[in-house]
């Protein structure tokens, strides 16, 4: 009988630094090359074998015979000639579409990345929460997003990452921890630990678990209501772990890490900027150290949506300012995030592959 072997080759991006030195010590090379090979992924961007100088011929011969070090493919970039703000379209091995967005500020550039192909939560107001869920994203596929963006933009260039693409980080946990590993890794040099912020609707008991993992990222919570039975309205997850779960985790996590957290919160019409969210606001915002960033609603027209999503609209821009001046009177920092990207659909919460 004839004998099929498949050559099925390892995936080596995304691997962390002790994941790397033990590959290299099961077949047989020392531990070293998992610190050449993690320098040349992370720090120098390779993407094929045959760039690392430091390794033998023959060492690059079989490592290409063996393994992969791409997760993802880079398809187009989009730019926006009003912001400068640049779309990245990736896929993945199994053909998904996915994209991050590199929106520049001034002499700071973020980067946002996905974690999930698609979501499984359903906020009302998400483009991704509408196209429903696929998968969850790889650790190569997380960290191929900054790597193969910051080969396009320039690696110096990008000085914050978030995560507040596609899909709830806190779901596909052990990818985000890992991605987190490698992003601020004493190794990976020039990426900050100060200066990631990981986005969650609130899955409260792995806000904790993220507190203990020793990890500095800073945290922003999906706030979009301080009332239970509006959040649950228009984010479902929130019957499962309440606002009152996530904010006694947010408060650990605030203590365990010395950080402020930062609130989201997208204005909804009527909805979620009335004057009791003011004052509901600002007794929050007394207990735990944080800040306010307010997004405005982004269109998500182009989903088609149905039920409640059909009825959302954008609180103008005139009362944003004003309801962010009388926190601002209390004391509270409030950032209005300016909605950059529109014109080419890169805005927060449109992310949401359409292909
Ligand atoms: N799943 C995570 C991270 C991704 S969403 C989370 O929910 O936090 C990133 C941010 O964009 C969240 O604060 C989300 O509530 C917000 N957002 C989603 N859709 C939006 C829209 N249409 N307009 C404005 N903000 C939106
Ligand atoms: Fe998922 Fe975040 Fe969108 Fe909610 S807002 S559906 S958690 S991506």
């Amino acid at each position: 009988m004839e004998n099929n072997i498949i050559n099925i080759k390892r995936q080596l991006k995304g691997l962390t630094l002790d994941e790397l030195k033990e590959y290299f010590k099961e077949t047989g090379e020392p531990a070293f090359r998992g610190e050449q090979l993690f320098n040349w992924m992370y720090n120098h961007l390779a993407v094929s074998f045959d760039e690392m100088q430091n390794f033998s011929k023959q060492l690059r011969a079989k490592l290409s015979g063996n393994c992969l070090i791409q997760a993802l493919e880079l398809v187009t970039v989009q730019d926006s000639p009003q912001t400068g703000t640049k779309k990245f379209l990736f896929q993945t091995s199994d053909e998904r579409k996915i994209e991050s967005v590199i929106i520049p500020d001034g002499d700071r550039a973020t980067l946002c990345i996905s974690t999930q192909v698609g979501c499984p939560l359903d906020c009302k107001f998400c483009a991704t929460g509408l196209m429903g869920y696929k998968r969850n994203l790889t650790v190569g596929e997380v960290v191929d997003q900054y790597l193969l963006a910051a080969r396009e933009y320039g690696k110096d260039k990008i000085t914050n990452i978030v995560y507040m693409g596609m899909g709830e980080p806190l779901l596909n946990y052990k990818a985000t921890l890992s991605s987190l590993s490698i992003f601020t890794a004493e190794l990976t040099k020039g990426l900050s630990r100060n200066r990631i912020t990981v986005s969650t609707s609130g899955i409260a008991p792995k806000i904790r678990e993220l507190a203990d993992s020793g990890f500095r990222v800073k945290l922003a919570l999906s706030l979009h209501s301080c009332f239970e039975d509006v959040r649950s309205t228009i984010m479902p997850i929130n019957n499962k772990f309440s606002l009152k779960d996530n904010i006694e985790s947010i408060k650990y996590f605030a203590r365990k890490t010395g950080s402020r957290i930062t609130f989201e919160y997208t204005m909804l019409k009527g909805i979620n900027d009335r004057k009791e969210d003011v004052k509901a606001l600002i007794k929050l915002c007394s207990q735990i150290p944080s800040k306010i960033n307010i997004i405005p609603f982004n269109s998500i027209a182009h989903m088609n949506p149905g039920g409640i999503s059909a009825t959302l609209e954008p609180t103008p821009l005139k009362e944003i300012e004003h309801f962010a001046q009388q926190l601002r009177d209390n004391n509270i920092t409030v950032m209005i995030r300016e909605t950059q990207g529109n014109d080419i659909a890169a805005a927060c919460g449109q992310l949401a592959a359409k292909y």
